[in-house]
């Protein structure tokens, strides 16, 4: 973790765009309830095969009306080169200076295709179109993309992402500090230079975290599922509990150096406002 430190913390909210009206509306309070906690920026996610692509530039440019530092999400599965150098030339136009860049994975029922195979190549793309003009941020997996064939393949695919360019990492979200510290380390072996920053999934609803979980990869350690489990229907405390063992696990990852947090916010405030404070990240 030693190389981690060295990295100024950056702690940032994730948003999807909204589908309805009164989704958009939503999202508009929550961003405006949490940009008073002033964080970096705020991200946001983008359908594999450019299903959310309106909706996504939407979403973008309502943020960057608010004067809120933005790091629009591109997956580039299914997609063309052309159609993203257009997306590349409207969000410099936009003025973002940020890009979380990914494969994505394509919604069913939608064909493959495309002008990208992995997010190397779209790292690669973007370096070649626009320069040094975006930070970029890549995924890592501290418990491994489910469809790597095994740890050290990933972590060999994770460096291709850093070698085409990217500037940074955020991780896909896990409940077991150790094997984000373990994943760090490795990437320090391999001479990875670039801040990972833990990404939190704030603990609100069981079933639906863990239909989350199954289809990413991301382990549900067996203590909080048990507990989960016998809270039942029971809202208030399964949002106590979780906001508990977040806010703990949060404090150990920045303890141990972590370079910053990026919460999934699931376009609802509270938790992840809630986290925030109790880890006095305002005051920082
Ligand atoms: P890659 O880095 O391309 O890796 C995908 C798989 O291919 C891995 O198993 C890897 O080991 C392997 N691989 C990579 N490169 C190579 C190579 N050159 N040769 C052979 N094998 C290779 N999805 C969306 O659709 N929209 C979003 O907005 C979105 N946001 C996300 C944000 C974060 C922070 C994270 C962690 C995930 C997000 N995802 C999003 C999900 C992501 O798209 C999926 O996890 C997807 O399956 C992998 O994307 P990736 O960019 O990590 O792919």
């Amino acid at each position: 973790m030693e190389s981690q430190k060295k990295y100024q913390p950056t702690f940032s909210f994730e948003l999807f765009p909204p589908k309805t009206e009164t989704g958009m509306e939503k999202m508009k309070s929550t961003v405006r309830r949490l940009s008073t906690l002033n964080p970096r920026f705020f991200s946001v996610t983008y359908g594999a095969g450019g299903s959310t692509r309106d909706k996504t530039l939407d979403t973008v440019t309502w943020l960057r009306a608010q004067q809120l530092d933005t790091a629009p999400h591109i997956s580039c599965i299914g997609s063309s080169r052309e159609h993203i150098r257009e997306l590349l030339e409207r969000y410099q136009q936009e003025g973002i200076k940020r890009i979380v860049a990914l494969r994505g994975d394509m919604p069913s029922g939608m064909g493959g295709g495309g002008d990208f195979r992995y997010a190397n190549e779209l790292v690669d793309f973007i370096r070649s179109v626009t320069g040094d003009h975006f930070h970029i941020e890549v995924a890592a997996y501290p418990e491994f993309h489910p469809q790597a064939p095994d740890a050290m393949a990933d972590l060999v695919n994770f460096k291709r992402k850093i070698d085409a360019g990217a500037n940074g990492a955020i991780t896909q979200y896990f409940y077991n500090p150790d094997g984000y510290y373990r994943f760090v380390d490795s990437c320090e072996q391999l001479n990875l230079e670039i801040p990972i920053v833990p990404g939190i999934m704030p603990i609100n609803n069981y079933t639906q975290l863990g239909r989350f979980s199954d289809a990413c990869g991301a382990e549900i350690p067996r203590w909080i599922r048990r507990r989960l489990q016998g809270f039942a229907d029971d809202i208030e405390s399964i949002r106590a509990f979780g906001i508990d063992v977040v806010t703990e696990l949060c404090q150990k990852l920045l303890d141990q150096g972590a370079p910053g947090l990026h919460f999934y916010t699931m376009n609802q405030s509270g938790p992840s406002q809630t986290i925030w404070k109790n880890l006095g990240l305002s005051a920082r």
